[in-house]
């Protein structure tokens, strides 16, 4: 998987709607394993951005993530830390900084969940 951008994965599940969209229909949208899908959606609703509605598939218990609180809107991309982030190049998935342990990003999505 690329870079995880919390933005693009949250913008994807907005677009699903209430609704909401399969865990693993997201995990394939962005290329991830289970693995990296569970910890990203995980963080998501820890973070009161999303949550999770379990769900059975095609005879497979699963989970439904449904957007909870829609925290981004366009002016806000400016606020995004990543958007100007000196760090850009330096931060990934298997990179010394990541987007899970960064405190810049945590901080921008709990104060959105605040708002
Ligand atoms: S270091 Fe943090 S703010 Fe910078 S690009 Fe990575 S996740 Fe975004």
């Amino acid at each position: 998987m690329r870079k995880v951008d919390y933005y693009e994965i949250l913008q994807i599940i907005k677009r699903s709607g209430e609704n909401g969209i399969l865990q693993s229909n997201l995990w394939k949208e962005i290329k991830a394993t289970s693995k990296e899908g569970s910890r990203i959606t995980l963080k998501l609703v820890r973070s009161g951005l999303i949550r999770r509605k379990r769900e059975l598939y095609r005879g497979k218990w699963t989970y439904r993530l449904i957007p909870e609180k829609l925290p981004v809107n366009f002016d806000s991309l400016f606020d995004l830390p990543c958007t100007f982030c000196p760090d850009q190049e330096r931060c990934g998935e298997t990179k010394y900084i990541t987007p899970e342990k960064c405190e810049k990003l945590t901080s921008y999505l709990m104060k959105n969940v605040k708002e």
